[in-house]
Protein backbone atom coordinates (compact mmCIF):
# COMPACT_ATOMS: atom_id res chain seq x y z
CA UNK A 1 0.00 0.00 0.00
CA UNK A 2 1.20 3.65 -0.29
CA UNK A 3 0.80 6.72 1.97
CA UNK A 4 -2.55 7.52 0.87
CA UNK A 5 -3.83 4.41 0.61
CA UNK A 6 -2.42 4.01 4.68
CA UNK A 7 -3.93 7.09 5.82
CA UNK A 8 -7.17 6.62 4.62
CA UNK A 9 -7.44 2.74 5.72
CA UNK A 10 -5.92 4.02 9.32
CA UNK A 11 -8.43 6.92 9.17
CA UNK A 12 -11.61 4.59 8.52
CA UNK A 13 -10.51 1.13 10.12
CA UNK A 14 -8.40 2.50 13.69
CA UNK A 15 -10.57 4.33 16.39
CA UNK A 16 -8.83 8.03 16.85
CA UNK A 17 -7.49 7.97 20.08
CA UNK A 18 -4.19 9.72 18.44
CA UNK A 19 -3.73 12.45 15.91
CA UNK A 20 -1.01 11.27 14.48
CA UNK A 21 1.83 12.75 12.34
CA UNK A 22 1.98 12.74 8.54
CA UNK A 23 4.31 10.36 8.06
CA UNK A 24 4.03 6.17 7.66
CA UNK A 25 6.90 4.16 9.16
CA UNK A 26 8.60 1.52 6.96
CA UNK A 27 11.45 0.00 8.12
CA UNK A 28 14.55 1.66 10.01
CA UNK A 29 17.88 0.89 11.28
CA UNK A 30 19.75 2.54 14.07
CA UNK A 31 18.15 6.34 14.44
CA UNK A 32 17.28 6.51 10.84
CA UNK A 33 13.54 5.33 10.09
CA UNK A 34 12.64 5.41 6.27
CA UNK A 35 8.87 5.88 5.67
CA UNK A 36 6.94 4.32 2.86
CA UNK A 37 7.08 6.91 0.30
CA UNK A 38 11.12 6.20 0.80
CA UNK A 39 11.71 9.16 2.82
CA UNK A 40 14.61 9.04 5.28
CA UNK A 41 14.30 10.36 9.15
CA UNK A 42 16.65 10.56 11.58
CA UNK A 43 15.01 9.72 14.94
CA UNK A 44 14.32 11.47 18.19
CA UNK A 45 12.06 9.75 19.90
CA UNK A 46 12.81 5.85 20.05
CA UNK A 47 8.79 5.00 19.53
CA UNK A 48 8.40 6.95 22.80
CA UNK A 49 11.40 6.18 24.62
CA UNK A 50 11.07 2.37 24.11
CA UNK A 51 14.03 1.22 20.94
CA UNK A 52 16.91 2.10 23.47
CA UNK A 53 18.94 -0.15 20.94
CA UNK A 54 17.50 1.97 18.22
CA UNK A 55 15.22 0.12 15.08
CA UNK A 56 16.46 -3.31 14.30
CA UNK A 57 19.67 -3.77 16.32
CA UNK A 58 21.19 -6.56 15.34
CA UNK A 59 22.02 -8.41 18.30
CA UNK A 60 18.46 -7.79 19.54
CA UNK A 61 17.12 -9.16 16.44
CA UNK A 62 18.85 -12.11 17.18
CA UNK A 63 18.12 -12.86 20.10
CA UNK A 64 15.01 -12.40 19.87
CA UNK A 65 14.36 -14.15 16.60
CA UNK A 66 16.81 -17.17 18.52
CA UNK A 67 14.08 -17.38 21.45
CA UNK A 68 11.09 -16.84 18.79
CA UNK A 69 12.35 -20.22 17.24
CA UNK A 70 12.31 -22.20 20.12
CA UNK A 71 9.34 -21.47 22.24
CA UNK A 72 6.96 -18.07 21.84
CA UNK A 73 4.76 -18.23 24.87
CA UNK A 74 4.35 -20.89 27.32
CA UNK A 75 1.81 -18.67 29.89
CA UNK A 76 2.74 -18.42 34.01
CA UNK A 77 1.84 -21.47 34.75
CA UNK A 78 4.78 -22.95 33.80
CA UNK A 79 8.79 -21.87 34.15
CA UNK A 80 11.00 -20.66 31.62
CA UNK A 81 14.38 -19.30 31.19
CA UNK A 82 14.41 -15.88 29.78
CA UNK A 83 12.14 -14.76 32.24
CA UNK A 84 14.51 -15.70 34.89
CA UNK A 85 17.52 -14.81 33.61
CA UNK A 86 15.83 -10.90 32.86
CA UNK A 87 15.01 -11.17 36.43
CA UNK A 88 18.12 -12.43 37.73
CA UNK A 89 19.74 -9.41 35.87
CA UNK A 90 17.46 -6.81 36.95
CA UNK A 91 17.82 -7.62 40.69
CA UNK A 92 21.46 -8.26 40.43
CA UNK A 93 22.09 -4.82 39.04
CA UNK A 94 20.04 -2.95 41.46
CA UNK A 95 20.24 -4.39 44.66
CA UNK A 96 15.93 -4.83 44.72
CA UNK A 97 14.93 -8.27 45.49
CA UNK A 98 12.14 -10.14 43.08
CA UNK A 99 10.14 -8.92 39.96
CA UNK A 100 6.81 -9.29 38.58
CA UNK A 101 6.56 -9.29 34.80
CA UNK A 102 3.46 -7.78 32.91
CA UNK A 103 2.74 -6.03 29.42
CA UNK A 104 2.76 -2.20 29.66
CA UNK A 105 3.85 0.67 31.99
CA UNK A 106 0.18 1.27 33.19
CA UNK A 107 -0.15 -2.69 33.74
CA UNK A 108 3.17 -2.08 36.24
CA UNK A 109 1.51 0.60 38.35
CA UNK A 110 -1.68 -0.99 38.85
CA UNK A 111 0.73 -3.95 40.46
CA UNK A 112 2.78 -1.59 42.26
CA UNK A 113 -0.68 0.10 43.55
CA UNK A 114 -2.53 -3.36 43.78
CA UNK A 115 0.84 -4.30 46.08
CA UNK A 116 0.81 -1.31 48.06
CA UNK A 117 -2.71 -1.66 49.22
CA UNK A 118 -2.46 -5.17 49.93
CA UNK A 119 0.67 -3.94 52.12
CA UNK A 120 -1.49 -1.24 54.02
CA UNK A 121 -4.53 -2.86 54.52
CA UNK A 122 -2.68 -6.41 55.86
CA UNK A 123 -0.21 -4.32 58.53
CA UNK A 124 -2.14 -1.67 59.41
CA UNK A 125 -5.62 -2.69 58.81
CA UNK A 126 -8.16 -1.93 56.26
CA UNK A 127 -8.33 2.00 56.00
CA UNK A 128 -4.70 1.94 55.26
CA UNK A 129 -5.00 2.35 51.49
CA UNK A 130 -4.48 5.86 50.59
CA UNK A 131 -1.75 6.84 48.05
CA UNK A 132 0.05 10.22 47.26
CA UNK A 133 0.95 10.70 43.92
CA UNK A 134 2.49 14.16 42.11
CA UNK A 135 0.58 16.86 40.77
CA UNK A 136 1.52 16.74 36.94
CA UNK A 137 2.23 13.19 37.41
CA UNK A 138 1.35 10.71 34.38
CA UNK A 139 1.23 6.90 35.21
CA UNK A 140 -1.00 5.07 32.33
CA UNK A 141 -4.55 5.08 31.17
CA UNK A 142 -6.05 2.42 32.99
CA UNK A 143 -8.67 3.35 35.55
CA UNK A 144 -6.34 3.03 38.64
CA UNK A 145 -3.55 4.87 36.88
CA UNK A 146 -5.31 7.37 35.54
CA UNK A 147 -6.91 8.42 38.98
CA UNK A 148 -3.09 8.36 40.00
CA UNK A 149 -2.08 10.64 37.42
CA UNK A 150 -2.16 14.16 38.83
CA UNK A 151 -3.45 16.01 35.57
CA UNK A 152 -7.47 17.01 34.76
CA UNK A 153 -7.20 16.25 31.23
CA UNK A 154 -6.70 12.35 31.86
CA UNK A 155 -9.88 12.72 34.21
CA UNK A 156 -12.25 13.93 31.74
CA UNK A 157 -15.84 11.67 31.03
CA UNK A 158 -14.64 8.50 32.74
CA UNK A 159 -15.84 9.40 36.33
CA UNK A 160 -16.48 7.73 38.85
CA UNK A 161 -12.65 7.00 39.85
CA UNK A 162 -10.76 5.02 42.19
CA UNK A 163 -10.99 6.15 45.67
CA UNK A 164 -8.38 6.91 47.97
CA UNK A 165 -6.06 9.26 45.68
CA UNK A 166 -4.52 12.27 46.81
CA UNK A 167 -1.89 14.58 44.77
CA UNK A 168 0.75 16.49 45.94
CA UNK A 169 2.46 19.50 44.14
CA UNK A 170 5.78 18.32 43.06
CA UNK A 171 8.65 19.61 44.93
CA UNK A 172 6.45 20.66 47.70
CA UNK A 173 8.25 18.81 50.70
CA UNK A 174 5.61 20.73 53.68
CA UNK A 175 2.22 19.74 51.73
CA UNK A 176 4.01 16.14 51.05
CA UNK A 177 4.18 15.85 55.28
CA UNK A 178 0.84 17.61 55.85
CA UNK A 179 -0.89 14.79 53.29
CA UNK A 180 0.43 11.93 55.04
CA UNK A 181 -1.96 10.45 58.11
CA UNK A 182 -3.15 7.49 59.19
CA UNK A 183 -4.88 6.12 55.81
CA UNK A 184 -1.97 6.37 53.99
CA UNK A 185 0.24 3.38 52.28
CA UNK A 186 2.29 4.58 49.91
CA UNK A 187 3.75 7.76 47.81
CA UNK A 188 4.42 7.21 44.20
CA UNK A 189 6.36 9.44 42.04
CA UNK A 190 8.25 9.52 38.52
CA UNK A 191 12.18 10.87 39.14
CA UNK A 192 11.72 13.13 35.96
CA UNK A 193 7.85 14.03 35.17
CA UNK A 194 8.29 12.79 31.37
CA UNK A 195 4.58 13.41 29.96
CA UNK A 196 4.52 16.40 32.11
CA UNK A 197 7.06 18.41 30.63
CA UNK A 198 10.25 16.53 31.50
CA UNK A 199 10.53 18.01 34.86
CA UNK A 200 13.32 16.69 36.76
CA UNK A 201 12.09 16.45 40.57
CA UNK A 202 14.21 18.34 43.69
CA UNK A 203 16.83 16.01 45.06
CA UNK A 204 15.65 17.27 48.47
CA UNK A 205 11.77 16.55 47.84
CA UNK A 206 12.76 13.07 46.53
CA UNK A 207 14.86 12.17 49.50
CA UNK A 208 12.25 13.65 51.96
CA UNK A 209 9.46 11.51 50.44
CA UNK A 210 11.80 8.51 51.14
CA UNK A 211 12.54 9.31 54.65
CA UNK A 212 8.31 10.02 55.06
CA UNK A 213 8.00 6.34 53.64
CA UNK A 214 10.44 5.35 56.26
CA UNK A 215 8.91 6.85 59.36
CA UNK A 216 5.14 5.81 58.31
CA UNK A 217 6.03 2.95 57.05
CA UNK A 218 4.71 3.42 53.63
CA UNK A 219 5.70 1.84 50.33
CA UNK A 220 7.78 4.34 48.59
CA UNK A 221 6.77 3.31 44.54
CA UNK A 222 9.15 5.14 41.88
CA UNK A 223 7.48 4.83 38.46
CA UNK A 224 10.12 4.69 35.97
CA UNK A 225 8.49 3.20 33.16
CA UNK A 226 9.87 6.83 30.61
CA UNK A 227 13.06 7.24 33.21
CA UNK A 228 14.00 3.32 33.33
CA UNK A 229 16.67 1.24 31.72
CA UNK A 230 19.68 3.45 30.71
CA UNK A 231 17.30 6.31 29.54
CA UNK A 232 18.37 9.02 32.26
CA UNK A 233 22.52 7.55 31.70
CA UNK A 234 21.53 5.30 35.11
CA UNK A 235 20.07 1.77 34.83
CA UNK A 236 16.86 3.38 36.58
CA UNK A 237 17.00 7.45 37.67
CA UNK A 238 16.42 7.02 41.21
CA UNK A 239 19.92 6.20 41.44
CA UNK A 240 20.42 10.10 40.66
CA UNK A 241 18.41 10.89 43.76
CA UNK A 242 20.42 8.40 46.39
CA UNK A 243 17.51 7.39 47.45
CA UNK A 244 16.28 3.23 47.42
CA UNK A 245 12.32 2.34 46.26
CA UNK A 246 10.58 -0.02 47.99
CA UNK A 247 8.38 -0.46 44.29
CA UNK A 248 10.13 0.57 41.11
CA UNK A 249 7.74 0.07 38.19
CA UNK A 250 9.28 0.00 34.29
CA UNK A 251 8.22 -0.74 30.96
CA UNK A 252 9.17 1.32 27.37
CA UNK A 253 12.76 0.79 27.08
CA UNK A 254 12.96 -2.84 29.00
CA UNK A 255 12.04 -5.21 25.74
CA UNK A 256 14.33 -3.13 23.37
CA UNK A 257 10.33 -2.64 21.36
CA UNK A 258 8.95 -5.90 22.20
CA UNK A 259 5.54 -4.85 24.89
CA UNK A 260 7.12 -5.99 28.47
CA UNK A 261 6.76 -3.93 31.84
CA UNK A 262 7.29 -4.73 35.11
CA UNK A 263 8.05 -4.42 38.34
CA UNK A 264 10.86 -4.41 41.03
CA UNK A 265 9.95 -5.17 44.56
CA UNK A 266 12.76 -4.45 47.47
CA UNK A 267 12.54 -6.10 50.45
CA UNK A 268 9.57 -4.94 52.04
CA UNK A 269 7.31 -5.78 49.63
CA UNK A 270 8.80 -8.68 47.64
CA UNK A 271 6.86 -11.56 49.42
CA UNK A 272 3.26 -9.54 49.29
CA UNK A 273 1.44 -10.65 46.33
CA UNK A 274 0.72 -14.55 46.69
CA UNK A 275 -0.50 -17.08 44.30
CA UNK A 276 -3.64 -15.90 43.17
CA UNK A 277 -3.38 -11.93 44.30
CA UNK A 278 -2.30 -11.13 40.71
CA UNK A 279 -1.85 -12.35 37.22
CA UNK A 280 -1.53 -11.64 34.00
CA UNK A 281 -1.49 -14.11 30.49
CA UNK A 282 0.92 -12.43 28.49
CA UNK A 283 3.47 -11.65 31.33
CA UNK A 284 6.90 -12.13 31.06
CA UNK A 285 6.65 -13.57 27.95
CA UNK A 286 9.78 -15.42 26.77
CA UNK A 287 10.19 -13.77 23.36
CA UNK A 288 9.71 -10.47 24.80
CA UNK A 289 12.24 -11.30 27.92
CA UNK A 290 15.02 -12.02 25.45
CA UNK A 291 14.60 -8.89 24.26
CA UNK A 292 15.10 -7.88 27.87
CA UNK A 293 18.08 -10.01 28.18
CA UNK A 294 19.64 -8.66 25.53
CA UNK A 295 19.45 -5.07 26.19
CA UNK A 296 20.22 -5.62 30.26
CA UNK A 297 23.13 -7.23 28.91
CA UNK A 298 24.20 -4.27 26.72
CA UNK A 299 23.75 -1.26 28.89
CA UNK A 300 26.45 -2.02 31.13
CA UNK A 301 28.32 0.51 33.60
CA UNK A 302 30.64 1.62 29.67
CA UNK A 303 27.28 1.83 27.21
CA UNK A 304 25.69 4.20 30.13
CA UNK A 305 28.76 6.46 30.80
CA UNK A 306 28.53 6.91 26.81
CA UNK A 307 24.45 7.88 27.71
CA UNK A 308 25.59 10.16 30.09
CA UNK A 309 28.25 11.78 27.59
CA UNK A 310 25.86 12.18 24.51
CA UNK A 311 23.43 13.55 26.88
CA UNK A 312 25.99 16.60 27.91
CA UNK A 313 26.99 16.85 23.92
CA UNK A 314 23.74 17.47 22.64
CA UNK A 315 22.30 19.59 25.43
CA UNK A 316 25.16 21.71 24.61
CA UNK A 317 24.22 22.00 21.15
CA UNK A 318 20.61 22.42 22.03
CA UNK A 319 21.24 25.30 24.65
CA UNK A 320 22.83 27.27 21.14
CA UNK A 321 19.77 27.08 19.18
CA UNK A 322 17.76 29.84 18.17
CA UNK A 323 14.38 30.77 20.21
CA UNK A 324 15.80 28.04 22.71
CA UNK A 325 15.73 29.12 26.36
CA UNK A 326 16.75 26.38 28.68
CA UNK A 327 17.20 22.34 28.49
CA UNK A 328 15.41 19.84 31.38
CA UNK A 329 15.77 16.31 31.65
CA UNK A 330 18.22 13.87 32.29
CA UNK A 331 20.66 11.40 30.13
CA UNK A 332 18.84 11.50 26.63
CA UNK A 333 15.45 12.58 27.98
CA UNK A 334 15.60 16.36 27.42
CA UNK A 335 12.90 18.90 27.27
CA UNK A 336 13.29 21.99 25.33
CA UNK A 337 11.53 25.08 26.09
CA UNK A 338 11.04 27.58 23.33
CA UNK A 339 10.69 31.47 23.13
CA UNK A 340 9.05 33.13 20.27
CA UNK A 341 7.81 29.12 18.74
CA UNK A 342 5.13 26.68 19.74
CA UNK A 343 6.51 23.08 19.73
CA UNK A 344 3.78 21.44 17.59
CA UNK A 345 4.73 23.73 14.98
CA UNK A 346 8.54 23.07 15.52
CA UNK A 347 7.54 19.37 15.55
CA UNK A 348 5.95 19.57 12.58
CA UNK A 349 8.09 21.40 10.57
CA UNK A 350 11.14 19.09 11.80
CA UNK A 351 9.33 16.41 10.28
CA UNK A 352 8.67 17.58 6.98
CA UNK A 353 12.81 18.41 7.27
CA UNK A 354 13.58 14.53 8.33
CA UNK A 355 13.91 14.78 12.18
CA UNK A 356 11.02 12.52 14.75
CA UNK A 357 11.02 14.60 17.20
CA UNK A 358 7.91 14.80 20.06
CA UNK A 359 5.79 16.84 22.36
CA UNK A 360 5.49 17.17 26.21
CA UNK A 361 3.69 20.20 27.41
CA UNK A 362 4.78 23.40 25.90
CA UNK A 363 8.42 21.39 25.27
CA UNK A 364 9.56 19.88 22.48
CA UNK A 365 10.78 16.41 23.99
CA UNK A 366 13.57 14.50 22.95
CA UNK A 367 14.31 10.50 23.61
CA UNK A 368 16.71 9.41 20.91
CA UNK A 369 17.54 5.32 20.51
CA UNK A 370 20.75 4.93 23.19
CA UNK A 371 22.15 4.12 20.15
CA UNK A 372 22.50 7.06 18.62
CA UNK A 373 26.01 8.15 17.22
CA UNK A 374 27.57 11.65 16.84
CA UNK A 375 27.22 12.17 13.53
CA UNK A 376 23.21 11.11 14.11
CA UNK A 377 23.26 13.54 16.96
CA UNK A 378 24.56 16.27 14.51
CA UNK A 379 22.41 15.62 11.54
CA UNK A 380 19.09 15.83 13.87
CA UNK A 381 20.19 18.85 15.65
CA UNK A 382 20.40 20.51 12.21
CA UNK A 383 17.63 19.92 10.93
CA UNK A 384 15.72 21.19 14.22
CA UNK A 385 17.72 24.30 13.53
CA UNK A 386 15.93 24.88 10.29
CA UNK A 387 12.76 24.10 12.18
CA UNK A 388 13.35 26.72 14.62
CA UNK A 389 14.34 29.55 11.80
C1 LIG B 1 4.35 5.79 29.27
C2 LIG B 1 4.24 5.86 30.76
C3 LIG B 1 3.32 5.05 31.46
C4 LIG B 1 2.34 4.17 30.75
O1 LIG B 1 2.94 3.14 30.04
P1 LIG B 1 2.07 2.30 28.97
O2 LIG B 1 3.02 1.26 28.51
O3 LIG B 1 1.65 3.26 27.90
O4 LIG B 1 0.91 1.74 29.69
C5 LIG B 1 3.34 5.11 32.83
N1 LIG B 1 4.18 5.92 33.50
C6 LIG B 1 5.07 6.71 32.86
C7 LIG B 1 5.99 7.56 33.65
C8 LIG B 1 5.11 6.72 31.47
O5 LIG B 1 5.96 7.53 30.83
Amino acid sequence: MNKEEIKKLDQEKIVGTYSRYDMVADHGKGAKCVSVDGKEYIDFTAGIGVNCLGFCDDGWVEAVTAQLKKLQHVSNLFYSEPQVKAADLLTKRTGLKKVFFGNSGAEANEAAIKTARKYGTTQRGVHVNKIISLANSFHGRTMATITATGQEKYHKFFTPFLEGFKYCEANNIEQLKSLVDDDTCAIMMEMVQGEGGVLDLDPDFVKAAEQLCHEHDLVFIVDEVQTGIGRTGKLFAYEYFDVTPDIVTFAKGIGGGLPIGGVLFGEKCCDVLKPGDHGTTYGGNPVACAGAVEVLTRIDDAFLKEVQKKSAYLKDKLQTLPHVTSVSGLGLMLGVSLEGKEAPDVVKKALEEGLMVLTAKDKVRLLPPLTITYDEIDQGVEILKKALS
